[in-house]
């Protein structure tokens, strides 16, 4: 094991290989609080990459319905019950040591132990901990769909749940949708415990993928990876992984004239919710002009999924408004409250960055802000909200201007004359 730095943590870790970030990384922000779950998401890549025999139960992208879904089911309760059970000082985080402005420490200071932490303080004969699902929880990918929390079940929570839901609206009855894929981790938990080396994390981009000629299908990554995304297929006898789309990512496909371009996932996004391209690789050094660095690093209002596992996931969630604290702090950690806070009352700059999101195909690298005059004028929770029609512009890493859109949707009101009155 050596020492690494994860900057979700605010804190060195155990890890079994040296830190080493690529120059740019694969990421992206799904912002939670727009998706209809309508899994075009999940069939754009069923249709591109897993329609094969032996794959019919993978699916790399799956969107479930939180609190009880899960894909494979209870993936995360049995995850985090480890952690609870065995790890010291479980999901406990110091918020008084954060550094706010700090790129290295901004939630705080994770004083758990990660599933690295856990595997070797219990000298276990595995490098995380984790489990092989069972067949039976691989079947329902969609099981317990918008089954809402109780207000029983968030008192039997006993977190203070059932006290704290959001406050606009006020929801006592909650549910919302978790969309999943790989998360391309800085420390990938399925890399680490790979006794082949079959899995390699790509310099440029970040990418993980498995070396199909290397992989033997021991499985090790399947029981290790604490989001159970590699998925082991029988009739070749290797596991396989979401590749992020890498072929697009390098510019392959024609549309995009040999600029990058988004994932198919993210692309068939039909909600608006996803903007997929790379973060700087140097976290110290967010670019702010990035609009991931920007979400991420700046403006902090797109959150790691379960940071307390230490894999430093890459993929970002605006958590939903209506939802219990204490469960969303659990889920994406303790910024959960001032990124909500940011969210209900957005900046303009985070208004125009939101306009960008799935507004084209093409990663959008830089952005900038026109401004516009002021259009709306209200209060959200004692916050005063000013809404601009400012203009935000999108451009690729060439420079070219992609894409140009105004805050305020044009609309159209229909001549009187035309009215059918009864
Ligand atoms: S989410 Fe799992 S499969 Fe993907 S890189 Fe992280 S550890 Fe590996
Ligand atoms: S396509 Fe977008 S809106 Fe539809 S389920 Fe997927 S993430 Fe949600």
């Amino acid at each position: 094991m050596t020492l690494v730095h994860n900057w979700h943590l605010g804190r060195t870790m155990e890890y079994p290989y040296f830190e080493s970030r690529p120059e740019h990384q694969f990421a992206a922000v799904f912002n939670i609080n727009r998706c209809i779950a309508c899994q075009t998401c999940t069939m754009a890549h069923k249709s591109t990459w897993t329609y094969s025999k032996g794959q019919e139960y993978m699916w790399w992208n799956n969107v479930e319905t939180k609190p009880y879904g899960g894909y494979p089911q209870h993936w995360d309760q049995k995850i985090l019950q480890m952690l609870w059970d065995n790890g010291n000082n479980p999901m406990e985080w110091f918020t008084g040591a954060e550094d706010k402005n700090a790129t290295t420490a901004p939630y705080g200071l994770y004083n758990g132990d990660t599933i690295f932490e856990l595997a070797k303080n219990k000298g276990l004969n595995q490098v995380a901990v984790g489990y092989i699902p069972d067949d039976k929880e691989w079947r329902f990918p969609n099981i317990y769909e918008d089954t809402a929390a109780s207000e029983k079940t968030n008192y039997e929570m006993g977190s203070g749940a059932d006290k704290e839901s959001s406050e606009l609206p006020e929801h006592k009855r909650w549910f919302f949708y978790l969309q999943r894929v790989c998360n391309h981790c800085t420390y990938p938990a399925c890399l680490a415990a790979c006794p082949r080396k079959a899995i390699y994390k790509r310099k440029e981009d970040g990418i993980v993928l498995i070396d199909q000629k290397r992989c033997r299908g021991y499985r090790k990554c399947v029981e290790q990876c604490p989001y159970k995304k590699p998925m082991y297929r029988g009739e070749t006898r290797m596991s396989e992984k979401c590749i992020a789309c890498y072929p697009r990512v390098e510019g392959k496909d024609p549309v995009t004239k040999g600029r990058r371009m988004e994932a198919r996932c993210m692309a068939a996004c039909v909600g608006k919710i996803r903007m997929n391209g790379l973060l700087t690789g140097d976290y110290k050094k967010p670019d702010p002009k990035n609009p991931l660095d920007w979400l991420v690093h700046v403006h902090k209002v797109a959150l790691p999924l379960y940071p307390q596992f230490g894999t430093e996931p890459n993929i970002y969630y605006i958590p939903p408004r209506w939802a219990p604290r204490s469960y969303l702090r659990q889920m994406f950690g303790p910024g959960v409250d001032e990124a909500l806070d940011k969210y209900a009352a957005p900046s303009r700059t985070l208004m125009a960055v939101l306009a960008l999101f799935r507004a084209s195909q093409t990663m959008i690298s830089r952005f900038e802000v026109e401004d516009g005059p002021k259009i709306y004028e209200s209060e959200v929770m004692g916050k005063k909200v000013e809404v601009y029609n400012d203009t935000a512009i999108g451009y690729a890493a060439d420079g070219a201007e992609i894409v140009r859109i105004k805050i305020e949707e044009p609309t159209w009101e229909s001549d009187e004359k035309r009215m059918v009155t009864y």
